[in-house]
């Protein structure tokens, strides 16, 4: 990359199961020049999270004046709490030649695509409904009744795939990784949404769930 060069913004999202966190750290330890943007939420830390490393941890009322003077680039309520992510970060590294990757949901994602129609667009899929599943049972401290409304959740976010611009199955993280750093590097072609056999994929996947 040059000098003058400007950095891209990348978005990814995923349901909540996908293993969409161990990839990112994946991601982000192959591509050096890709900076992660650290988003304002309201919900409280978890036990092993670190303000200004996770996330910003705000209160409602700091995040509503936040977003009363625009500061979000853009802003979701996910799961009774909200997020956004700063305008201002994002585009100052953009300026200074870096890329930076978002990991945001899909209504954040389609504000992206409104507001910064040069973004690239990533949805990652779990490799099956039942592997989902699996994944969301294996936090243990959740109760059955989180564990049944994350899955809900999950399942109506994978119905926003195809507005994204690539599609990643995260079947092996090692195979996943490398198609997101194909994809950050403008080779990403195999992934694009509308290839055929991605599309049947990704079909089979949704309805295996029934
Ligand atoms: P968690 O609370 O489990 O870290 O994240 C819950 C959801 O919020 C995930 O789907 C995550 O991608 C999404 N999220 C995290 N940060 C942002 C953000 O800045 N904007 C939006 N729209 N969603 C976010």
């Amino acid at each position: 990359m040059t000098e003058t060069e400007l950095g891209r913004l990348i978005v990814l999202a995923a349901p909540s199961g996908a293993g969409k966190t161990t990839l990112v750290h994946e991601l982000l330890s192959r591509e050096p020049e890709l900076e992660f943007s650290i988003s304002y939420t309201t919900r409280s830390p978890r036990q092993n999270e670190t303000n200004g490393e996770d996330y910003f941890f705000v209160g409602k009322n700091e995040f509503d004046q936040m977003r009363d003077h625009g500061n979000f680039l853009e802003y979701a309520e996910v799961f009774d709490n909200w997020y956004g992510t700063s305008e201002e970060y994002v585009q100052s590294r953009i300026d200074a030649g870096y890329s930076i990757l978002l990991e945001i949901d899909w209504q954040g994602a389609q504000q992206i695509r409104k507001r910064r129609p040069d973004a690239l667009t990533v949805f990652i899929m779990p490799p099956s409904c039942e592997e989902l599943e699996r994944r969301l049972r294996g936090r243990q401290t959740d109760t059955e009744e989180v564990i049944q409304r994350r899955l809900r959740g999950a399942l109506s976010d994978m119905g926003h795939w195809h507005e994204f611009d690539f599609v990643v199955i995260n079947e092996n993280l090692d195979q996943a990784a490398a198609q997101l750093a194909a994809i950050v590097n403008g080779r990403g072609k195999v992934n694009r949404t509308e290839v055929p056999e991605l599309k049947s994929r990704v079909e089979e996947i949704l309805v295996g769930e029934d």
